[in-house]
C-alpha cells in the first residue's frame, strides 16, 4: 500500500524538478522568466512560458543574455551593422574592439535592452554600439556614452529606416520610444533616448527623449539609447 503512494509521488516530484527544462536544449532553461545557464550548452531556441514576453526583463546574466543575443542575430531580429560590434555579441564574450584597440566590455543594461527590444517583438539594426563612434558627443567635449560601451544607435526597426522612412517610419519610431520610456522605474531604465525625427525634427518625436531636453544634432536618422 504504501509503494502505491510512495512512487507516484516519487514521479511526480521527479517530474516537476526535470519539466522546467525539458523544452530547451542542455546547457540552459527558461526558469520563471528568465534565460538561465545550468551547463556549457548553448540553445538551439528559447520559447518563453506565457506572460513572459510582457512582463519580467531579462536577467543580468551575461552568459545567457549573449546566448540570446546570438539567437535574435541568427533569426535575423537583431542586425549589427558593424562588424566588431556583431562579433563581440555573437563570439560568447561580450566584448568589442574599439577603433583605438582597446577590448571593450560591453554595459550588461546595453544587452538586457537589445533582449527586451526583442522580446517585445522589435526587429532592429545597432547602425552602432562601440562601432567606429568617435570618443566625444559629435560638437561638444563630453565623452559619448558609447566609447565605453554604455550605449547603442539604431537605425532601422521592423523594417522602417528611420532617416528615410519619413511619415512611415513613424509610429514604429515612437512606439520604440515609447517602450524604452515605459521601463522608467525599472531595474532597466535607460538615461538616455535620444531621436529628433524621421529625417526631420517632429515635435512629437522630440517628446519622447530622455536626458536631453532638446534637438542634439545628427539624431533625425536614428534613435540613440545610453545607460
Ligand atoms: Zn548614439
Amino acid at each position: 500500500m504504501l509503494k502505491v503512494i510512495i512512487i507516484p509521488l516519487f514521479i511526480a516530484a521527479l517530474s516537476l524538478l526535470v519539466l522546467p527544462y525539458t523544452n530547451y536544449s542542455p546547457g540552459f532553461a527558461v526558469v520563471g522568466c528568465h534565460l538561465t545557464k545550468i551547463g556549457p550548452y548553448a540553445p538551439k531556441d528559447v520559447v518563453y512560458p506565457p506572460g513572459c514576453q510582457n512582463g519580467a526583463l531579462p536577467s543580468a546574466d551575461r552568459v545567457a543574455l549573449l546566448a540570446q543575443i546570438k539567437i535574435f542575430v541568427d533569426q535575423g531580429k537583431i542586425v549589427f551593422a558593424k562588424e566588431n560590434d556583431k562579433l563581440g555579441m555573437t563570439n560568447g564574450s561580450g566584448v568589442v574592439k574599439r577603433g583605438d584597440g582597446v577590448d571593450i566590455t560591453i554595459d550588461t543594461q546595453v544587452m538586457r535592452s537589445f533582449v527586451t527590444l526583442a522580446n517585445k517583438g522589435f526587429t532592429f539594426t545597432v547602425s552602432s554600439m562601440i562601432g567606429s563612434h568617435s570618443k566625444n558627443v559629435s560638437g561638444s567635449g563630453n565623452v559619448s556614452r558609447h566609447w565605453d560601451g554604455h550605449a547603442f544607435d539604431i537605425s532601422v526597426i521592423n523594417g522602417q529606416d528611420i532617416d528615410t522612412g519619413g511619415a512611415a517610419a513613424k509610429p514604429v519610431t515612437m512606439d520604440f520610444m515609447k517602450y524604452l520610456n515605459s521601463l522608467t522605474g525599472s531595474d532597466l531604465e535607460p538615461k538616455q533616448i535620444i531621436c529628433s525625427g524621421n529625417g526631420r525634427v517632429d515635435p512629437e518625436v522630440l517628446a519622447l527623449q530622455k536626458g536631453v531636453s532638446s534637438v542634439v544634432a545628427g539624431h533625425e536618422n536614428h534613435v540613440h539609447v545610453g545607460y
